[in-house]
């Protein structure tokens, strides 16, 4: 382990700032300090707020300009993805080729954002809908809301910066980034890119520093017209609860599903789910953490589903074979480990994986979990899938739907009619048939119910958010 390492500058005002204070960054794998980043103390942050006041009143930003800056970033992400997906995979411990089509998702991300910037419009309203109005034109406006304040995770360190950056300056507004700060590198390159694209200077800024700090300061500053979070549901329950009536977007997390019908492709969702359960050692919101299989094709599902499981390589996220890296610390790794042996002690039995070297965490199959185990109550965030039986469809669906969360749910199945009625009956934000829970296009609104959070992403869903219609009536008989 080094001890020496570059001392990286936060981005405020257009400035690249140096504070005296730092946060070490360190690679997730191997424990090498990346970084020393500069942290925000009380004057930063306040001089970030004032910055993005000062700017939203002064500075014009243009759709016309909105679109051609934005259409830039995505390409001079595209340009970088190289590096800045290595970037991802030093300080996420995402592997490699995963952390690669981040960048790419990103630079969409902006692509999307930059085309609903050129088609920013309000809506006539028909003043003949009710009685008594006279002649009356009736039409709203678009204006954006003011300046925005993202706290964002450290699992997608690029493209869930990007769903909040992207939105915000396609609307107009100055934008203020807290990252996680065990991942801030990522966030501050993106300054860089952002910077680099001519976006003018107060519109984006990142803060780096503890929850507990900065962002702390961040959610009591009056002048933040709106919060737009990704993370734990404790931390969003905490800014809902802290910023009273100003408006908030909450992205957190769940303990998704996935139902494997007696009617599905059974070697394909096998395939499938022993991909997408793992995926990011299961640091996915809408990772798959229950599996439930009609009991049919049970066996013919475990044997395939545990020998995709048997094949995962395990270990250095920079290797283009690892398909799982570590997770985000020792501490988790250590916190799951305890919650499968939990699990152990009341019942359940370790099919797969259950073993930790580190920050590393094996793929792990459960088997007999059940309601009152953590690792099926709470969202795990860790490579661990829990599979449980069911005889009835309806069966199934109380078996998805008993949980403190709703984010999103799969379902594999042959039969078009379930396929149709499901979205009714699942209590998720989104359904994903004949593929897993964890299915996301950057364009689609993204978001769920319960405790799962408020609100939906993707740049069209989250501009709706940023913001403020303004009802014009023009009285024609003057
Ligand atoms: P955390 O909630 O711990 O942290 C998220 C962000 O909140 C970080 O920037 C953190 O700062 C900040 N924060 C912590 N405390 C406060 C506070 N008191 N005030 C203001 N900000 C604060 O989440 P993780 O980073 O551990 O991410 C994992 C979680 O994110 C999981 O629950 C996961 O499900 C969820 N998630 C949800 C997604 C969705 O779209 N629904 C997508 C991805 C993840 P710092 O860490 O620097 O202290």
């Amino acid at each position: 382990m080094t001890t020496k390492a570059a001392v990286q500058k936060l981005f405020i005002n257009g400035e690249w700032m140096e504070t005296g204070s730092f946060h070490k960054v360190y690679n997730k794998y191997d424990g090498e300090l990346l970084a020393q980043v500069s942290t925000a103390g009380t004057r930063e942050v306040d001089l970030a707020v004032s910055a993005a006041e000062r700017v939203f009143k002064t500075t014009p930003f243009p759709p016309e300009q909105r679109y051609h800056v934005l259409m830039k970033v995505s390409k001079l992400l595209t340009e970088r993805a190289q590096e800045i997906g290595e970037c991802i995979a030093r300080e996420g411990g995402k592997p490699i080729t995963d952390a690669k089509a981040e960048v790419i998702r990103s630079a969409n991300t902006f692509q999307l954002a930059a085309h609903e910037a050129r088609f920013l419009s309000g809506s006539m309203i028909p003043s003949q809908a009710s009685p008594g109005i006279g002649s009356r034109l009736m039409y709203t406006v678009k204006k954006p809301i003011g300046i925005v304040c993202a706290i964002t995770p450290f699992n997608f360190p690029l493209n869930l910066v990007a769903h909040k950056v992207a939105p915000a300056l396609a609307a107009g507004n100055p934008i203020i980034v807290k990252p996680a700060s065990d991942t801030a590198l990522t966030s501050l390159m993106l300054c860089e890119v952002l910077e680099q694209a001519g976006v003018p200077k107060g519109y984006v800024q990142c803060v780096v520093g503890s929850g507990s700090t900065v962002g702390e300061q961040l959610l009591r500053d009056p002048r933040i017209k709106l919060y737009t979070f990704t993370g734990s549901p404790e931390v969003g329950r905490h800014i809902q609860q802290t910023i009273g009536m100003r408006k908030v977007t909450l992205e957190l997390g769940s303990n998704s599903a996935t139902i494997v019908h007696e009617d599905a492709d059974v070697q394909q969702a096998a395939a499938k789910l022993a991909k997408m359960a793992f995926a990011h050692a299961g640091q996915i919101c809408i990772s798959v953490q229950r599996i439930f299989v009609q009991k049919n094709v049970e066996a013919a599902f475990m044997n395939a589903f545990l020998e995709h499981v048997s094949r995962l390589q395990v270990g250095n996220p920079l290797d283009p074979a690892t398909d799982v890296g570590p997770m985000i610390s020792v501490k988790e790794a250590e916190r799951i480990e305890a919650w499968v042996r939990e699990a152990v002690d009341q019942g359940a039995e370790v099919a797969i994986g259950g073993k930790r070297e580190g920050s590393l965490f094996y793929p792990t199959v459960i088997t007999g979990a059940r309601k009152g185990m953590k690792v099926v109550d709470e969202e795990v965030f860790a490579p661990v899938v829990s599979i449980a039986v069911y005889e009835t469809i309806e069966e199934a669906i109380e078996l998805v739907n008993d949980s403190k969360y709703g984010l999103q749910a799969g379902v594999y199945t042959k039969s078009l009619g379930l396929a149709h009625r499901l979205p009714y009956l699942l209590e998720v934000g989104g359904v994903i048939i004949n593929d897993t829970c964890c299915f996301r296009a950057d364009h689609m609104p993204y978001g769920g119910v319960k405790e799962s959070g408020i609100g939906k992403e993707g740049p069209a869903y989250a501009m709706a958010e940023m913001l403020e219609t303004v009802m014009v009536v023009v009285n024609l008989d003057e």
